[in-house]
């Protein structure tokens, strides 16, 4: 089934599969931690983990024994019935987030999962006579109809109108504290605290801890999209934990289950939803929780032995060593943890960038205008950092 060289599944693409992606022409048959194999056994080097979603890296034993043992035991039941592992993952989510009151829904995406979000505030805004959701300039939340009306990014709105009504956008956090003060139609802002799709900008920590106090004032609920920034890819389990803000609703995804299919909302809204108003097919199923109980699990080991921090460390004094050594190719790093940024001087040198660090067997993302961003495994190792970063300078040389 998946003997194919590359020339074949690129073929196979473009006869059969729906062109939503520019590919890039490489096709991986197996991963072992940081490293990736092509169709011809070339290793790569993955600084994108997906999209920060291979938290663990690619093929962690224990996580592949966990979800091995779960598939002969039993994959799927209805959300009619009590799933195990649904239950502990919530109370694990928590924990670790540190949210006391709190409850979680799962679902299958991120964008799901700020959706379950929206719906949480208009039922709790309809009781109030409120129902405008706030988001900032330059967010990403999702590819569902309330979450690219919530992008507001009109590059990916245009050529699908009408949107969902009720969404108002924010030019930042200032106009967005402004317009929560001015507007008393407004039932909730939305943010991302480091935009991930919009240059991996970190906000303003006292802007943001100002946003928070003005919502409370008035009556305004807070949520935070934090399917990128969460899970340790911070630095700390949830970006809000650095922030020092808690959020009414907190969106998870990406990194939550390892590599599978999740998404999560957490909320401190008292019967936010109840039985009939909200549901999921998929949504929390054994194995996909069971990843995310296994997942988190392991990270949090990792994470309490220092080795996050440690990776986090040598991952700025590397970004620190490529500012120094190319001052002609990056302005500036930006982001927070592993999750991080180096600002090219234009769109041309981002692309140039990301081009020949692929042919150094090195793979990055891009973000916003001018931004390559670093997304490596939570628990990459130093090795392979280093060698990572190695690539990276050989690339830039060519530059
Ligand atoms: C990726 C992302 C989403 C969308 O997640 P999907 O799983 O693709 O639906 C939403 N918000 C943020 C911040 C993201 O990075």
């Amino acid at each position: 089934m998946q003997d194919q060289t590359l020339e074949q599944t690129e073929k196979t693409f473009q006869d059969y599969v729906l062109q939503t992606y520019e590919r890039i022409p490489l096709s991986f048959k197996r991963g072992v931690g940081a490293k990736l194999y092509d169709d011809k056994d070339v290793d790569y080097l993955d600084f994108c983990s997906g999209i920060g979603v291979i938290s663990l890296g690619h093929s962690h034993p224990k996580f592949v024994k966990d979800l091995q043992d779960q598939v002969a035991k039993i994959l799927h039941v209805s959300n009619y019935y009590y799933i195990e592992s649904q239950g502990l993952a919530a109370k694990k989510i928590l924990e670790l987030a540190g949210i006391k009151n709190g409850k979680v829904s799962f679902y299958n995406s991120g964008a799901e999962a700020n959706e379950c979000g929206f719906k949480i505030v208009r039922k709790w805004g309809n009781k109030r006579g409120k129902y405008k959701i706030l988001t900032l300039e330059q967010s990403f939340h999702g590819r569902t109809y309330g979450a690219i009306t919530a992008t507001a990014q009109p590059s990916l709105q245009k050529g699908f109108y009408p949107l969902v009504p009720g969404f108002e956008y924010a030019k930042d956090l200032d106009d967005m504290i402004r317009k929560v003060k001015r507007d008393p139609e407004v039932a909730c802002v939305l943010i991302e605290l480091i935009q991930g799709e919009g240059g991996v900008n970190a906000l303003d920590k006292a802007k943001v801890k100002e946003l928070e106090k003005t919502c409370k004032e008035h009556e305004v609920l807070f949520m935070v999209d934090e399917v990128q920034s969460g899970i340790y890819r911070s630095g700390e389990f949830l970006a809000t934990q650095i922030y020092d803000v808690k959020p009414d609703i907190i969106s998870l995804a990406k990194g939550l289950a390892g590599g599978l299919v999740i998404g999560a909302s957490v909320t401190t809204i008292k019967d936010a939803l109840t039985p009939g108003e909200h549901g999921t097919t998929f949504g929390g199923n054994a194995l996909s929780t069971t990843a995310c109980l296994s997942a988190l699990g392991i990270l949090e080991e990792y994470y309490n032995s220092g080795a996050v921090a440690k990776t986090v460390k040598k991952m700025d004094e590397f970004m620190d060593e490529i500012l120094k050594e190319f001052p002609n190719i990056f302005v500036s790093k930006e982001g927070l943890g592993l999750m991080r940024g180096l600002r090219a001087k234009d769109l041309d040198t981002q692309k140039k960038v990301i081009k020949l660090a692929q042919s150094e067997r090195l793979l990055l993302l891009k973000s916003g205008r001018n931004v390559v961003r670093l997304l490596p495994p939570v628990i990459i190792s130093d090795a392979e950092l280093e060698e990572g970063f190695k690539r990276m300078k050989n690339a830039l040389k060519k530059m």
